[in-house]
């Protein structure tokens, strides 16, 4: 076996926290999956199949310390005998899977994000992003909620937990009471900052209390909430302070409030920005740390370990791309790790949207009984055209099946629109799915043929068991008076470089390509300014001063765009409405700061020499454009297929060249995928 990649030394130095020996720093973070309400056969193999991999702590999804305090209808809750037995069940199929693992419960008490008119909260604050206007806790109140957390942590003991990770961030319950903004009150739980912090240590003490002094209880503490009522720079540290006299055995960081406007996991989020914030709060505590967000390698966990930044790394997304991360970085074999690309497409997306949680390069993930990835019952010559995102799940999955697999790719290289798509400002991450596929190409040795555009007279020649047609799209001509007109260019041209683009450009489409080309074209290239400069100065943070939240105050300073751009939809209403539910707000937020108009309702009357003559709500108008860029949407290429059908042999089609509408790289992936897992 090639030892591909540097040994992690820090990585894999176990950690000893009280009487327990954690035997590496990789935590695998809280993630809710949708499967807790679906089933715990499932969930019982989505936690036993990372915890079979080497990751040294796993922390499960949120589970509410009473009925409650649920995020979600189906959230899992842990307050009597009865629900005790099915967190036994898990705890027990872990600890045979891994039993030196540490599997701790994290405890979530939603507070004012309760989907339900019975919420509370310290006062009657609405979030906004809440749905309901919480009732203001009374004090006895307080007391039953600080001895449902203890009683729950006492259960999570006997279910056969190795500890607790108290969630005390994000605008649920414990956080409202640390600001201003959201503890009004007058008692001993609201006033001084002392007094608001009341509430978190006192949940700390009690359970610490209740737990006895071997179980692991972990804090997660808002070290910059990203939001301009939030916490200064010294109430952090006194509350990482009180948290630790409080008995707590490990400070997790955490960097979001929910109604933050800035974005904290997408991929233009520079890897491990927020590393540098959990480095500085270690330097006050006596427990150790765990670091968390946008870092998705190895490399970037040894780093920060070796800097002293933090003391354990979590990693929750990247364990849905691949459960095996850690096993790899192990055994040395980096180059294989299917890297998390901070999409959010089908883990956060579909969190949000109360879908079940799945992975865009990983779609076995939460399917882990249904899609198995078992030998071939017989072995085929497979024929895969097309290397795009679908070609590619196609067949590497069938070759890990045992299939013979010939891979027949038109381009010079392997990947498809995911080359033009790795180009994308903030979407550099896209490049990883490629590096991953091209190495499992490699494992599985399928046949890569390059440059080679393959005719259907070829492939029946050739006597395939079975053709698989993966050939994508071609971009949507549109039927507007004067659609030829020089001015006008697809998408394609663009992104290619094979047509200039002028200084004042409309956009014709606000999907996912419309917006990536308007960040594209927008973009300024600052060469010389380090990435997380560019990100604090693009979305008001200051690190080092660290203002209440890390942003009060602070103006975000965009470089402007050095084109007049314009985004035109023909629906009605917002403006990419389309776009990921937990990305599209922070597209269009930094696309309006760098000046771009977006326009709905438009109806495309024709294009000429004036430019471009439309109506928005019947009044008519022209704008004067040196191009109109079509991102329109796509046609699915059939050709091949229609070919084969024509000489009477059968094949698949998978991604874009199925269906071309609605379809994206997510979609791709799980088509090709399941296709290569029924052969
Ligand atoms: P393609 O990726 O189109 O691949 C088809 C391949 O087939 C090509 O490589 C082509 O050369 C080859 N081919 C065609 N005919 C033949 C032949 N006869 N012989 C040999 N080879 C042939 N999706 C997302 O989900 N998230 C995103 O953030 C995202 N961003 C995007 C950004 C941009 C700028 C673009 C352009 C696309 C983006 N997409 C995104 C869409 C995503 O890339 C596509 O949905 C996905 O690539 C479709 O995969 P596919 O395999 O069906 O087809
Ligand atoms: P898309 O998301 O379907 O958007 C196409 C756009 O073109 C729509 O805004 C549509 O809006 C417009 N349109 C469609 N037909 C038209 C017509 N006849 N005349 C004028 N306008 C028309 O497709 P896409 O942007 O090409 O993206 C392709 C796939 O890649 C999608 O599945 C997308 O989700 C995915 N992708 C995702 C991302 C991401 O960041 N998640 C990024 C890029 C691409 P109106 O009809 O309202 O005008
Ligand atoms: Fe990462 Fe995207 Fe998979 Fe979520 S869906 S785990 S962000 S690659």
């Amino acid at each position: 076996m090639p030892a591909s990649s540097p040994e992690r030394h820090h990585l894999f130095y176990p950690l000893i926290v009280g009487s327990n020996v954690i035997k590496n720093r990789a935590v695998m973070g809280s993630m809710h999956t949708g499967l807790e309400h679906e089933s715990l056969e499932k969930l019982k193999a989505f936690y036993v199949e990372r915890a079979q991999q080497e990751v040294g702590m796993i922390i499960t999804g949120g589970t509410a310390p009473n009925a409650g305090g649920c995020a979600m209808g189906g959230a899992w809750v842990l307050s009597n005998q009865a629900e005790l037995e099915k967190h036994q069940q898990l705890t027990n199929a872990v600890h045979e899977a891994a039993a030196d693992i540490k599997f701790c419960l994290q405890l979530l008490h939603a507070g004012a994000m309760v989907p339900s008119p019975d919420c509370v909260a310290p006062s009657a604050i609405k979030s906004p992003v809440g749905f309901f206007t919480p009732r203001a806790l009374s004090s006895e109140e307080i007391e039953a909620e600080i001895q449902s957390f203890a009683h729950s942590a006492q259960l999570a003991q006997l279910a056969g937990y190795d500890g607790v990770e108290i969630i005390g961030s994000a605008g649920y319950l414990i956080s409202t009471f640390l600001l201003a903004s959201t503890n009004q009150r007058e008692d001993n739980y609201g006033g001084s900052y002392e007094n608001r912090m009341r509430f978190a240590v006192e949940v700390i003490r009690r359970v610490r209390q209740a737990v006895g002094a071997d179980f692991i209880v972990i804090f997660r503490i808002g070290a910059m909430e990203l939001h301009d009522q939030g916490c200064s720079w010294q109430e952090v540290v006194q509350l990482a302070l009180a948290i630790e006299a409080a008995g707590a055995s490990l400070l997790s960081t955490h960097f979001t409030w929910h109604q933050s406007r800035v974005p904290t996991l997408t991929s233009n989020v520079p890897r491990a920005l927020f590393s540098q914030v959990a480095g500085r709060l270690r330097q006050h505590i006596n427990i150790p740390l765990i670091v968390s967000n946008r870092i998705n390698t190895p490399q970037q966990a040894e780093t920060i370990l070796a800097s002293g930044e933090g003391d354990l790394i979590s990693m929750a997304r990247p364990m849905l791309a691949d459960p095996a991360i850690i096993a790899k970085a192990k055994s040395q074999r980096e180059d294989e790790i299917n890297t998390c690309i901070a999409c959010n497409q089908a883990c956060l997306d579909h969190a949000f949207e109360m879908k079940k949680v799945s992975c865009l390069v990983n779609p076995r993930a939460c399917r882990e009984t249904e899609w198995q990835l078992v030998p071939a019952a017989q072995t085929k010559r497979i024929a895969v055209v097309g290397s795009g995102p679908a070609g590619l799940a196609f067949a590497v999955t069938a070759a890990q099946r045992g299939h013979q697999v010939s891979l027949f790719e038109a381009s010079t290289e392997i990947g498809g629109q995911f080359n033009i798509a790795k180009t994308i400002p903030g979407k550099q991450e896209f490049s990883e799915t490629l590096r991953y596929y091209s190495r499992q190409l490699q494992l599985g040795e399928v046949n890569l043929h390059l440059k080679q555009r393959v005719s259907a007279e070829s492939l029946i020649a050739d006597h395939f068991d079975e053709i698989v047609l993966a050939t994508g799209i071609t971009p949507r001509k549109l039927n507007i008076d004067g659609i030829d007109h020089p001015s006008v260019i697809n998408y394609l041209d663009v992104f290619s470089g094979a047509k200039p683009v002028g200084q004042r450009v409309a956009i014709i489409g606000a999907g996912g390509i419309g917006f990536d080309m308007a960040e594209w074209l927008a973009h300024v290239d600052e060469p010389l300014t380090p990435a997380t400069q560019i990100f604090a100065r693009d979305w008001g943070i200051d690190f080092l001063n660290h203002p209440r939240g890390g942003v009060a105050g602070i103006t975000p300073r965009v470089a402007p765009s050095p084109r007049e751009i314009f985004i035109l939809q023909r629906k009605p209403g917002r403006v990419g409405r389309g776009l990921g539910k937990t990305s599209g707000w922070a597209k269009r937020l930094y696309l309006e700061r760098k000046g771009v108009t977006m326009m709905a309702g438009v109806e495309y009357k024709k294009i000429d020499d004036q430019g471009l003559h439309l109506s928005i709500d019947g009044a008519g108008t022209i704008l004067a454009l040196d191009n109109i860029v079509i991102c329109a949407g796509q046609e699915s290429n059939q050709t091949l297929f229609s070919q084969l059908q024509q000489a009477g042999t059968t094949s698949h089609l998978i991604g874009g060249a199925s269906k071309a509408s609605e379809l994206d790289a997510k979609l791709a992936i799980e088509q090709g995928t399941q296709l290569a897992l029924s052969l």
